[in-house]
């Protein structure tokens, strides 16, 4: 792997000095309003990404909630439970629901009278394309290629300002063969390097391994590193020591294909892969190296972002 980071940046700004130009506290860590600055970044992101889309890529939106049936199945809460947002809502009658209302107006905890909805907020951009794709049969010898965004819910209360709870990700999403995954995502990682190098920024790739939950969660760690299923695209935004992941190469080999019976055209169990590009990571990356000025950013940089 690449150990020494590409294109060292000599300096990066103190991300508590530049915060304040770009996300405005909320109350809650982890969440905040975006500024115009930060969203132009962004929109940036969002069309340099875009320009990398395969022909007879599906572009799909998803909206910030998704059916909490198809995460329970994708195995999200048994790997992720600590980070799950489920929608609770008020149900019941016109007298329960005003009987909450009163216990709030009372002074009171009017929370024990909420219950779970059949949704959560969405924990990654592609859990629901899994479902999608085994809903329409058959798929084509080429395999299937999608486009997907949403923004992403994640129970991590942080003041570091690279961690939130509620953050952008966008992701190409790969279905077919183990061939296919595997082409597919080592083109990514190559193509990466070349995103990262536009942008101005210090970069190296490197094993990574997801954050399981538990003391069994550990063991699933090892042997995602040791089955190299999962590598990231590091940045150093707060120091080289402790780089910042702002995109993922996840190769999930079998299981959305064996979870949802999802079928190549030869009647083989799909593998499944994905890039996942966190939008206010790489954003944040690319003011913390260099700065709030959009005129004193390197060229390439502002003409890939339209800046
Ligand atoms: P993954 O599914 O690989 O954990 O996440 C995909 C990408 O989403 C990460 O590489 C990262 O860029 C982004 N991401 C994950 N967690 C967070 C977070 O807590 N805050 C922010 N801003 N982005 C995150
Ligand atoms: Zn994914």
């Amino acid at each position: 792997m690449n150990v020494a980071f590409k294109q060292p940046i000599e300096t990066t700004r103190k991300l508590d000095s530049i915060a304040e130009a770009l996300l405005l506290p909320s109350g809650i860590d982890g969440v905040y309003a975006r500024t115009a600055s930060f969203e132009r970044v962004i929109d940036g992101l969002t069309d340099l990404i875009a320009q990398y889309r395969e022909p007879n890529t599906e572009v799909l939106r998803f909206p910030p909630v998704m059916s909490r049936r198809q995460v329970e199945k994708s195995g999200y809460l048994n790997s992720f439970p600590h980070f799950l947002g489920c929608v609770s809502c008020l149900s019941g009658s016109e007298a329960e629901i005003h009987s909450a209302v009163d216990c709030h107006e009372a002074g009171e905890d009017w929370t024990p009278s909420l219950s779970a909805a059949d949704l959560v907020l969405s924990p990654a951009a592609c859990y629901p394309v899994y479902p999608l794709v085994a809903s329409r049969g058959q798929m084509p010898a080429d395999g299937l290629l999608f486009d997907v965004a949403c923004d992403c819910f994640r129970r991590e209360p942080s003041k570091m300002l690279d961690r939130l709870q509620s953050f952008r990700m966008r992701e190409y999403v790969r279905v077919g063969t183990p061939r296919q995954i595997d082409e597919f995502r080592r083109r990514w990682m190559k193509l990466a390097e070349g995103f990262a190098a536009r942008l101005g920024l210090s970069w190296r790739i490197d094993h990574a391994s997801d954050p399981f939950f538990g003391r069994g969660g550990k063991l699933m760690a090892v042997s995602q590193v040791e089955q190299a299923l999962k590598f990231e695209l590091l940045i150093p935004v707060h120091s080289t020591e402790q780089p910042t992941a702002c995109m993922s190469f996840n190769y999930h080999r079998d299981h959305f294909g064996t979870t949802w019976n999802i079928r190549t055209a030869t009647g083989e169990i799909a593998h499944t892969g994905c890039v996942a590009f966190g939008l206010d990571r790489l954003a944040l990356a690319l003011f913390a190296s260099h700065g709030l000025d959009f005129a004193a950013w390197p060229a390439t940089a502002r003409k890939a972002l339209s800046l």
